[in-house]
């Protein structure tokens, strides 16, 4: 598995883990300008930590769904090229605000993602759609966001089980989301987070044609 441009394995502060350029969001460690990007903290560091297939390059243009206070997307937007950041709490985004401050291709937006027609004036394309929401709905979301996305652009999303029904076993909630997710997408790969992210699948997929 290839590291998008702008990501490295690095040893800063005696850990050793994936690092990326920037301000520091969350405490991380740092050396210089690297910081360390926790994969407990963040499930597309989890993704990329677990050796999945992103297709992440670096420089791509990103559509980021459910960036809460900015922990995972500030990496995004360390290494990708302009990054749409779409948060619907009012609180995380203020925080979002003050990450997006010092990077001037992080576009934070206070939105719903259920809800495209809301920001398709202000999205541009892109390469990636990266998902975590943590709702009920997961794969429609990720099916209504698809417009945004290239023809040969990826889908990067972390479905979260208990978020669509906490008594249902893990498997069953994911093989039946996959399933409602290929009505619209090509799936790449599946992985589960443990141990970074318990009850997790992690997804690549492309529109289908
Ligand atoms: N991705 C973040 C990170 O790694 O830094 C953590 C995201 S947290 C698990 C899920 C976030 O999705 C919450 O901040 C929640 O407010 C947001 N969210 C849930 N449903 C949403 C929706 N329909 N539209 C936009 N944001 C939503």
């Amino acid at each position: 598995m290839t590291l998008p441009a702008g990501v490295e394995r690095r040893s800063v502060d005696g850990q050793t883990g994936l690092a990326t350029r920037g301000e520091p969001v969350y405490g991380e460690p740092t050396d210089g300008e690297w910081r360390l990007w926790n994969p407990h903290r963040s499930k597309l560091g989890a993704t990329i930590e677990q050796g999945i297939e992103t297709g992440l390059d670096g420089e791509e243009r990103a559509l980021y769904l459910g960036a809460a206070s900015g922990t995972t997307v500030s990496h995004v937007a360390d290494f990708a090229g302009p990054t749409y950041a779409v948060e619907f709490a009012p609180r995380p985004m203020r925080d979002l605000v003050g990450v997006a401050e010092g990077r001037p291709n992080l576009f934070p937006l206070l939105k719903d993602a259920r809800e495209p027609e809301t920001y398709a004036h202000v999205v541009e394309p892109v390469d990636v759609v990266v998902q975590d929401v943590a709702t009920r709905g997961q794969a429609d979301v990720a099916l209504t966001n698809r417009l945004f996305l290239e023809d040969d652009g990826r889908l990067i999303a972390a479905f979260k089980a208990r978020s669509e029904d906490v008594t249902a076993d893990p498997d069953a909630v994911f093989d039946r989301l996959l399933t409602e997710l290929e009505s619209g997408y090509e799936i790449l790969a599946t992985e589960r987070l443990e141990p970074y992210h318990d009850d997790h699948l992690a997804v690549v997929a492309t529109p289908e044609r």
